[in-house]
């Protein structure tokens, strides 16, 4: 993932790292930098799901709200369900 076009090099921190990264692996083995492709892909989906969370915990992200909200009723359903109580969930 790369914003870089043929008349602008971006200059954000992905950017920066992928550029980077496509350096350091361009120099291994095809197999080796197939895992280090998947590796770092993992961990830049992590990063934006990590994003994503904490957009929605701080309300910053569109329709966090309702989407606190169903997680609200989802961990209700679930401690419900823990404790034997299923049915009083609101
Ligand atoms: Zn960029």
């Amino acid at each position: 993932m790369n914003h870089d076009t043929p008349k602008f090099k971006c200059s954000c921190r992905q950017c920066i790292r992928t550029n980077e990264f496509c350096a350091i692996t361009e120099k291994l083995s095809p197999e080796d930098r197939e895992w280090m492709e998947d590796f770092y892909n993992a961990v830049l989906q992590t990063e934006l799901d990590l994003n994503w969370h904490e957009a929605v915990s701080d309300g910053s992200w569109p329709n966090s709200v309702m989407i606190l909200e169903g997680w609200l009723h989802k961990a209700r359903e679930s401690a419900a369900f823990q404790t034997g109580e299923v049915g009083n969930v609101e």
